[in-house]
């Protein structure tokens, strides 16, 4: 059968053929691409020749390549335009990768060979991104047991086994418990507050369910509005104990011994792959390396936070006390926060909208991409795209060299994944001395043009094109020899500095000029308007500082001791939110039952990543402020020392090769305006 997935793409830059691509087109090329990708790690494996670096991890590394390109062109079209079709492919193809990536990691004969080469490196004289990528690999496969005895293999799989089941039923019971609950209002006086849109959301809900009136869920749409708005306290309190008990009550979704469960077994799991913790486990690849680095930096901020969380406390207590509530409750928090934030700064989001065009914007980022780093971006029409609002850029550098093709797909439909998100469809890498450039794409849901207005960005949708085009820019200014080191390839708590640090442009004067004019009259925006958007955007930040940390303090302890003797979750959790609490605890709730971050998706002993890639790009953009937004020789610096480099070195290196030095929480502290 003709499949153009698997002929070479011979297209212009060598791009996905997306309109020669079927649905019926991806399973065939699946199946005969792992198939490629099995020969080829075989012939490693097999091969008579004792094991070098060139031959067993530059082979392997280079080994897949035709699976990736399928991989990522499926994977990214089931996220930005997919169909009932395309979601049953990928039922039908994930087990078989699943099945593929068990194979390679449980390949002992290559495992042999890795492990020969790892214990002779000193010996070698590798480069340092070459160490890099052995020491990578090695991990890849002693962090799944390869090192283990029989027995313990089979015991590892089991606690695997069992933990992929716990973490689903948490997951489950989360869901279960979010949907079981419906606030049913019949009474139009109890939606006072609320703004029509939300109003006519909880309407369609009921409608939906044959009822009178207007519902309200658990769901963040519906619940965020109504604990932001809703003027009845009492409504706020009921949707708010709802929200903090999901998990928690003694049914059949309790969570309480999920966890105890789910703790037990990763402390039992890293204990047999030598770690003192689960925490160890994970955070030996992270730029924070050890769970001590962890509390300290937290401990650090929180020390520094708290005094102005307990001010900025006071005076929404003094602000409620106005209205007559004498003790602030959790449920206040964020109707009282919305309130006084009105009250302080009065910007509406659609005062703001005429000044971000996103064609105003889009030429924005291009023109500070090109003060900084010297890139161009020119629109170009013969790449296939598998949609019609996609758009794609050729870009190069100043001297006309090809840097990247760069894919650009903002709205919304049907089909499309909500959020953001950048990702690629092939990476950077040199191969027999070419250096071949990556596809890279960024995928947004924007407000969408009408008939008569072009689509105008909310504030946060501009931060939100600039964070993903910080992303891109990590993609296509890589310059690494393998694609597994390349770009975005990085640990996890280094990945979003590029794309933060890009976010500060949006809050500076001279940045803005650039491109922040109104749509009609191209007037600049006023200046007020800047500062009222900086201000505001520091607005209770100690309060939300403090709860962040709390989430990330909660986690540490959870994951980083043996957990064998925790009896009661609640208290446990409790105890770990003794400094950072503001507000009086709710009996009822728990946070841990229904934390879905550290006990569902890949968050365990990673939550503090927030926090830390905050002083990250607040540090990083500190060196800019310093020599002014647009130098060159700082751009050059971060994109030699950092942008470049991908994963090739340990990011602490990375970082003080770029800074000078380690990273401190100062410039973060006094963009928040937690330190004066
Ligand atoms: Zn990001």
């Amino acid at each position: 059968m003709n499949n153009p997935l698997l002929e070479i793409f011979n297209t212009p830059f060598g791009t996905a053929p997306f309109s020669k691509i079927k649905n019926s087109h991806f399973k065939p090329a699946f199946i005969e691409g792992i198939k490629i990708a099995k020969q080829e790690i075989d012939d490693i494996s097999e091969n008579k020749d004792a094991p070098t670096f060139k031959n067993t991890l530059e082979a392997l590394e280079f080994t897949g390549e035709k699976l990736d390109r399928i991989s990522s062109i499926f994977f990214n079209l089931n996220s930005a335009e997919t169909n009932d079709e395309i979601q049953k492919i990928a039922q039908e193809v994930s087990p078989l990768l699943t099945e593929f990536s068990n194979d390679v990691r449980l390949n002992e004969k290559l495992f042999k060979r890795v492990h020969q080469i790892y214990t002779t490196k000193e010996e070698l004289n590798l480069t340092e991104e070459q160490d890099t990528l052995l020491t990578k690999k090695y991990k890849s496969f002693v962090r799944n047991g390869a090192n283990l005895s029989d027995n313990d293999k089979i015991e590892l799989r089991k606690i695997d086994t069992e933990l992929s089941k716990l973490t689903l039923k948490f997951g489950e019971n989360v869901l279960a418990e979010t949907n079981s609950f419906e606030l049913h209002l019949k009474n139009e006086e109890q939606l006072k507050g609320l703004p029509e849109s939300a109003i006519e959301a909880a309407e369609m809900l009921a409608k939906q369910k044959n009822k009178e009136g207007w519902i309200f869920t658990l769901d963040y749409p519906s619940y965020i509005p109504f604990m932001t708005y809703i003027i009845d306290r009492k409504l706020r309190k009921e949707m708010a104990i709802a929200f903090g008990a999901k998990a928690f009550s003694d049914n059949k979704h309790d969570n309480k011994n999920t966890i105890l469960n789910i703790v037990n077994l990763r402390y039992k799991r890293a204990r047999l792959l030598g770690y003192n913790s689960h925490a160890h486990f994970v955070l030996e690849e992270r730029m924070a390396e050890t769970p001590d680095n962890v509390h300290e930096f937290l401990e650090d901020l929180l020390t520094k936070a708290k005094p102005a969380a307990e001010n900025e406390f006071k005076t929404l207590t003094r602000f409620a006390k106005k209205d007559g509530i004498n003790k602030l409750e959790k449920w206040d928090s964020a109707f009282y926060s919305e309130k006084l934030k009105k009250e302080l700064f009065d910007l509406e989001e659609e005062q703001l909208k005429p000044y971000f065009k996103l064609e105003n914007v889009i030429e924005g980022v291009f023109q500070i991409s090109n003060k900084l780093y010297n890139l161009n971006f020119e629109e170009i029409f013969s790449i296939d795209t598998y949609h019609e609002d996609v758009r794609t850029f050729k870009v190069t550098d100043s001297s006309n060299n090809f840097i990247a093709i760069l894919y650009a797909d903002f709205f919304p439909r049907e089909g499309k994944r909500n959020g953001a998100w950048m990702t690629s469809y092939k990476e950077q890498w040199v191969k027999e001395g070419k250096n071949s450039r990556p596809h890279i794409s960024i995928v947004c849901n924007f407000t969408k043009p009408t008939k008569t207005k072009p689509s105008l960005l909310t504030f946060n949708e501009v931060t939100t094109l600039f964070h993903e085009f910080g992303h891109a820019l990590h993609g296509m200014l890589a310059n690494t020899t393998y694609p597994s080191l390349s770009g975005t390839n990085v640990f996890w708590d280094f990945v979003e500095l590029p794309s933060q640090l890009l976010e500060n442009w949006c809050y500076e004067k001279d940045a803005l000029s650039l491109f922040a004019k109104h749509f009609e009259t191209n007037k600049p925006i006023p200046m007020d308007f800047i500062e009222k958007i900086k201000k505001s955007s520091n607005f209770l930040e100690g309060m939300q500082t403090l709860r962040q940390l709390s989430f990330g303090l909660l986690d540490m302890k959870w994951h980083s001791k043996d957990p064998s003797d925790i009896k009661n979750v609640k208290e446990f959790e409790l105890e770990a939110f003794s400094d950072t609490q503001l507000f009086p605890d709710v009996h009822e709730n728990c946070m841990s039952t229904s934390f879905s971050h550290i006990f569902q998706g890949g968050y365990s002993s990673g939550y503090y990543s927030y926090k830390w890639a905050e002083v990250l790009d607040a540090d990083a953009f500190a060196l800019f402020l310093e020599h002014g937004i647009f130098n060159k020789e700082t751009a050059e610096k971060f994109k030699t020392y950092i942008l470049s480099q991908g994963g090739t070195k340990k990011p602490m290196d990375l970082y003080i090769n770029f800074r000078g030095q380690k990273p401190t929480n100062i410039a973060l502290l006094k963009r928040a305006g937690l330190l004066k």
